[in-house]
């Protein structure tokens, strides 16, 4: 998957997992409770896009380097692990929610990588140190002729897009644009 489709696909995870949250917070019983916030106004979404893009940008450029490969450290769930021990670690002294929004992005991003497709990248380092190169070949040339040819890329791509624009919309009628440019909160 692309880049349209791991950030806009994430976004919309988001915004599904935001209103099952919210639904089961206003349940019945939970009636006199005071008002949650929306998880999207506690969540810098920023944060939750540059998470849904992190194992590519590090991976692309560190794995073309040293390893010809463009799927490597931050294709694990190590990585995922340990962004998440992070995170906590962050939410537990400044209760920051920002660590988790990248932690749900990355970990996001493996789910619609198929990353269990590859398991000894996956379960690295358990099936060995190296990283093993995919067999359809070089990454750009097959992300290219997919996104030509390929319904399993096109169609993610263009659904991701379609939810980032939209969202973007949303943003300018609601005149919150700059609002939101400035927080990561959708207000
Ligand atoms: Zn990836």
């Amino acid at each position: 998957m692309l880049v349209f489709g791991h950030a806009g696909l994430t976004l919309g995870a988001a915004v599904v997992l935001d209103g099952v949250v919210s639904r089961v917070r206003a349940a019945p019983t939970a009636a006199s409770e005071q008002p949650q916030r929306s998880l999207l106004r506690r969540v810098d979404l920023r944060v939750l896009l540059v998470g849904s893009l992190l194992p590519d940008l590090v991976d692309k450029p560190v794995g073309w380097l040293f390893f010809d490969c463009g799927r490597v450290f931050c294709h694990t769930l190590l990585f995922c692990l340990l962004i998440s021990l992070g995170a906590f670690w962050v939410w537990r002294h400044s209760h920051g929610t920002w660590g988790f929004a990248l932690a749900f992005g990355s970990f996001l991003h493996l789910i619609l990588d198929s990353m269990w497709d590859y398991p000894s990248t996956l379960l690295w380092p358990l099936y060995g140190l190296e990283f093993k190169r995919p067999e359809d070949g070089d990454w750009v040339d097959a992300a290219l002729q997919g996104l030509c040819t390929n319904p399993a890329v096109y169609v993610p791509e263009a659904v991701g897009l379609a939810i980032l624009v939209g969202f973007l919309l949303v943003l300018v009628r609601r005149r919150k644009l700059q609002a939101f440019a400035g927080s990561g909160r959708f207000e």
